[in-house]
Formats: structure tokens, C-alpha cells, sequence
């Protein structure tokens, strides 16, 4: 499968990231689409409501009610979900529990240092890309071929 996404979305989901980074929080933005055959359209790039620490996030009852209305109502699916960590870009084991997406092939997304330094042009270099495999985990996707199979950007 592969994500299209935009500099404009990418933008978005960075400044979310920057503005929970100054306040030493990590952020989740969940990116919403269509699937159309192979690929997953992105349109909107939306940050749920979200109880998030230095270290860790989890998207709360009525974040989750408003998630699903939302689908509902722009017949929508989860095509990714990207957070930001104060550090490292890793999968943690509270990501791995808090996963919003788990299906087969699921897209999740992790930006270092609250994206202080990520920026359009350096994204999909500083960026982690995991894939939820067939066993349940969660396996991170090399970069040659996040560039080559997984994600373009229009
Ligand atoms: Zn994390």
C-alpha cells in the first residue's frame, strides 16, 4: 500500500507536533483517507482529542467517539497514524499497546525530537516508518523502501 500524502498535510502534522513539543509533549495525528485500489489517499490530517505526556499518549473515550463520527460521516478510514517522541524515534511498548490502527499492513509513524528539526525536505529521513505485520507486530519498514514503496508525496 502506498500513502499519498501532501507538503501542505505534512506541514500540518508538524506544526502539531511543535506546539505539543514546546510544551514537552509528545502529539498524535491520525492521517484520514480513502483507499483507491493500492493507494491510500490522504485528505485530512487530523489531530484527535488526546491525553499526551514527555512520553507517551492515548486517545480517550470520547476522542475515540469523535474519531469513529468523523469516519462515519466522510466515509473515512485511518490510513496512518504518526506521533512525535521527545527523543529517539522508536516503536514503544505503549505505542504498540495504544495503536489506533492494527490491521494487517497498517502504517504507524514516529518523528524525533518533537520535530524540532524535521522539516518537508528532511521528513521521510528523520521519520520511522512501522508496519503491523501478520504476527502483531509492529516492524519497522527500511528507508529505501518507505521512499520507494510506501509513501508519496504530492
Ligand atoms: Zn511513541
Amino acid at each position: 500500500m502506498m500513502l499519498i500524502l501532501t507538503r501542505a498535510g505534512i506541514a500540518e502534522t508538524l506544526n502539531h507536533f511543535r506546539d505539543a513539543g514546546q510544551r514537552n509533549s509528545e502529539c498524535v495525528v491520525l492521517w484520514l483517507g480513502k483507499r483507491v485500489g493500492e493507494r491510500l489517499e490522504v485528505t485530512e490530517y487530523y489531530r484527535p482529542i488526546q491525553i499526551a505526556k514527555a512520553d507517551r499518549f492515548r486517545i480517550p473515550p470520547e476522542g475515540m467517539a469523535e474519531l469513529q463520527a468523523k469516519l462515519r460521516a466522510g466515509r473515512l478510514m485511518v490510513a496512518a497514524q504518526i506521533h512525535s517522541h521527545p527523543h529517539e524515534a522508536f516503536h514503544s511498548e505503549a505505542d504498540d499497546t495504544w495503536a489506533i490502527v492494527r490491521h494487517e499492513g497498517a502504517f504507524s509513524l514516529v518523528v524525533p525530537r518533537f520535530a524540532a528539526d524535521t522539516t518537508l525536505d528532511n521528513f521521510l529521513d528523520h521519520t520511522k516508518v512501522f508496519q503491523f505485520s501478520q504476527r502483531s507486530t509492529w516492524d519497522e519498514v527500511p528507508n529505501w523502501q518507505v521512499k520507494d514503496k510506501c509513501v508519496r508525496i504530492t
